[in-house]
């Protein structure tokens, strides 16, 4: 079996439509199980209905409900050749909006717009999107069913962003999507919901398709997951900085977990749990481009030694440094330093400590530095009236440059690579670490230097990557 997961785009419109047509059946012999998100934009609209429901405007709940049955009646009138199936498909479709209004009225009666209710409203847009995908593919001449995910997909009560209650899942989707594949149906599966054991609505989070996508594909022993996105798979770095960025053939588990942690627009690592435990390649393919191979995902990859493979950064970050001789040898500084952030719930992005021991600097996001420093401050107090630590400093507007890849790993002379290229900008380098894994080198700069800097990487070290195809 063939596990695809389609996105929002893939699904958001005609066009896009008929490109999942002519996708599913040119792989039908692979057997494929279809796992899709809502059209493009409808998270986000159902998401304002429930808002408009609460504050009682009775008017926008009504345009954003039309709105939802215009756009998937057209896709219907263009895609459904067949009158039967078409108002089948329609009246399908005119029942979801009558539970949606329903829901909204309960909504603004109570005046309360609980977690609960948002992942309630939230379901109707995989569930438009699966009933239709099926519906078109039917009509394609391809055996297919809609299969609504919360008879599949158990979780807990914690909505919004609902835990997987493994066991339960993989045996409902064991029992439910097998015997219909051996039929020669493609499911088609709604991705991103689920339910408690009382049958309550939830969601698994924004994004949270792909997760859906991994967990069936895993359930499964799919051969492989695809991932169906707009870009032709992860990128060596961010087109739009960098000249010359490319698609990788090829990346590992830890890799494509390093990367997206740095920003770079790949799956979330939680996504990818089920598959790495199942053992289960995940690939990223373009539907806008569907003959090209995209970047394969899996626990092995041919590591090219000296192969750096993605240079990512994110900004808007601020560098706290705590200073002093203090410090030196004194057990249980760093231990303090975490605590303190962690009361203080700041997200710890990067620390780099100097051997010296005379320095310690972290990275956190710009909106969390002054909660950091704060809490620091109260921390040391007593410490810096003794002089023990002269201070707490921060420096605003930073950026981390964190460059990936496996085949950095015991060789010599990439660090190198990376720092002569970025001297050769003249961009300064405020602080340096590296995990031990090897896997990962990162650096803080001023953003004014950020994109400058990772264009001179990029130029210097992924260069070795080889070519899809090649
Ligand atoms: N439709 C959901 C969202 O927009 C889930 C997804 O697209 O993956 O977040
Ligand atoms: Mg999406």
């Amino acid at each position: 079996m063939l596990t695809m997961k389609f996105g929002g785009t893939s699904v958001g419109d005609a066009p896009r439509l008929r490109e999942v047509v002519d996708i599913v059946r040119s792989h039908s012999g692979r057997r494929p199980v279809v796992v899709a998100s809502a059209m493009s934009g409808v998270t986000d609209l159902l998401l304002g209905v429930a808002h408009a429901a609460v504050r009682k405007e009775a008017g926008k709940v009504k345009e954003a409900v039309e709105s939802l049955r215009r756009r998937h009646q057209g896709v219907a009138d263009e895609m459904v050749t067949q009158a039967g199936r078409r108002q089948e498909l329609v009246a399908g479709h005119a029942l979801l909006l009558d539970e949606l209004e329903n829901i909204c009225m309960g909504i603004g009666y109570l005046e309360e717009l609980s977690p609960r209710s948002l992942d309630a409203v939230a379901s109707f847009g995989e569930r438009f999107s699966c009933m239709q995908i099926a519906a078109i593919l039917e009509d394609a001449g391809i055996p297919a069913r809609y299969i609504d995910a919360r008879g599949l997909v158990r979780t807990d009560a914690r909505f919004g962003e609902a835990q997987v209650d493994f066991a339960a899942t993989d045996g409902n989707i064991l029992r439910t999507l097998p015997p219909l594949v051996e039929q020669g149906v493609v499911p088609v599966v709604t991705g991103f919901i689920g339910s408690t054991g009382d049958g309550v609505t939830t969601t698994l989070g924004r994004s949270g398709s792909d997760y859906t996508g991994a967990i069936v594909g895993a359930a499964l022993h799919s051969e492989e997951i695809w991932i169906w996105t707009d870009v032709d798979g992860v990128m060596t770095a961010d087109p739009r900085y960098v000249e010359g960025a490319r698609p990788l053939p090829e990346i590992s588990y830890r890799e494509a977990a390093e990367m997206s942690y740095f920003g770079a627009k790949v799956i979330h690592p939680k996504t990818m749990l089920p598959a790495i435990t199942g053992r289960i390649p995940i690939r990223i393919k373009n539907t806008f481009n569907p003959s090209h191979p995209g970047t394969l995902i899996s626990e092995r990859t041919a590591t090219v030694a000296g192969v750096v493979k993605n240079v990512t950064s994110i900004d808007g970050l601020g560098l706290v440094s705590i200073e002093g001789h203090g410090m030196l040898g004194v057990p249980g500084v760093s231990a303090r330093i975490f605590t303190a952030l962690g009361r203080a719930g700041v997200n710890v992005m990067m620390i780099s400590q100097a051997s010296s021991e005379h320095n310690v600097c972290l990275v956190v996001p710009q909106k969390d530095c002054p909660r950091a420093v704060g809490e620091l401050d109260k921390e040391f107090a007593s410490d810096i009236a003794h002089k023990l630590i002269d201070d707490v400093r921060l420096m605003d507007g930073v950026a981390i440059i964190a460059v990936v890849g496996e085949g950095m790993r015991g060789v010599p002379g990439i660090a190198a690579k990376v720092f002569s290229a970025v001297a050769r900008e003249q961009v300064n380098v405020i602080a340096v670490a590296q995990g031990s894994s090897e896997l990962n080198i990162s650096l803080v700069v001023a953003e004014g230097d950020v994109r400058r800097a990772v264009a001179a990487i990029h130029g210097q070290t992924v260069a070795d990557v080889p070519r899809t195809g090649a």
